[in-house]
């Protein structure tokens, strides 16, 4: 999942009402033209995002407290956070059909822009699966199920229609080889995740990044290390302290045998709790 956080979008935590459970996810279009940019520049998709909340924002006859959609999907697979996780939506018509299901938005059109890109499709998936984690019921409906509207266009109704099935081709992924290193780091740590049994204060901090917890663990490693090579060559000196009548050079080698397999061991044990 490619996740574009409220903090990375520049957002405050969302003011929308509590909504701990509903009973699924509806799924919703712009509703309006499209701009066929969206197709090809990712800036695009962030900018119509902010756009989308400033005009919420500013709509004095629905008073809405934030953007109205729990999430969007943009054509490049990444999921934009709106109100995000457990709050009440007012996207979906009326108050009851609000606290009924969450909502997500694909930024498709009425024109321009109109067919989902199978990118969409993934992130508007990564999104349901998301919402489900965390209080969604199984329901995937678009906004014209209970209300007059033509919401979400066709296409992406079609698509809710055969139960919102993840995409097996997706025709504009590049082999992983092709990636640029920045695409990879987007892709792979783009989003934080539950802190690792191995974490360094993860009573205190309960979600890591993949880089920072990659970087705090080496940091432990290497100061490990530091510490193992500082007493070996404290045990070496004593060692060459024991009098005539000991194998000095014997002595050493076992004491850094023991050392390395106590190195190996921290790796592994690593290595498992990763895997
Ligand atoms: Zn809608
Ligand atoms: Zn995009």
């Amino acid at each position: 999942m490619k996740l574009v956080t409220r903090g990375q979008l520049g957002w405050p935590a969302s003011a929308a009402p509590s909504q701990p459970t509903a009973k699924g996810v509806k799924v919703h279009y712009l509703g309006s033209p499209a701009s066929t940019k969206l197709a090809t520049d990712h800036a695009e998709c962030l900018a119509l995002w902010k756009d989308i909340r400033r005009s919420h924002l500013a709509n004095k006859a629905e008073n809405y407290s934030d953007v109205a959609y729990n999430y969007a999907a943009c054509p490049h697979g990444f999921l934009l956070e709106g109100r995000g996780l457990r709050r009440r939506t007012g996207a979906n018509g009326n108050q009851a059909l609000n606290q009924g299901h969450y909502a997500i938005v694909g930024l498709v059109g009425s024109s321009g822009l109109t067919e989902p890109p199978d990118l969409m499709l993934s992130a508007i998936r990564d999104g349901i699966d998301l919402l489900r984690k965390n209080g969604a019921g199984a329901e995937v409906k678009g906004h014209r199920d209970g209300y007059a509207t033509a919401c979400p266009g066709g296409p992406l109704y079609a698509w809710v229609q055969k139960g919102a099935p993840r995409p097996t081709t997706t025709k504009e992924e590049k082999p992983v080889a092709e990636l640029s290193k920045k695409a990879v780091q987007e892709a792979v740590w783009e989003a934080p995740v539950a802190a690792p049994d191995t974490a360094p204060d993860r009573k205190t901090r309960p979600t890591w990044w993949a880089a920072s917890y990659l970087r705090a663990i080496y940091g432990q490693v290497a100061t490990l290390q530091r510490t193992v090579t500082a007493q070996t060559a404290a045990i070496t000196a004593l060692a060459g302290q024991v009098g005539k009548g000991a194998d000095t050079a014997t002595v050493v080698a076992a004491v850094q045998q023991a050392i390395r397999d106590a190195v190996i061991k921290v790796d592994v044990d690593i290595n498992s709790k990763e895997s």
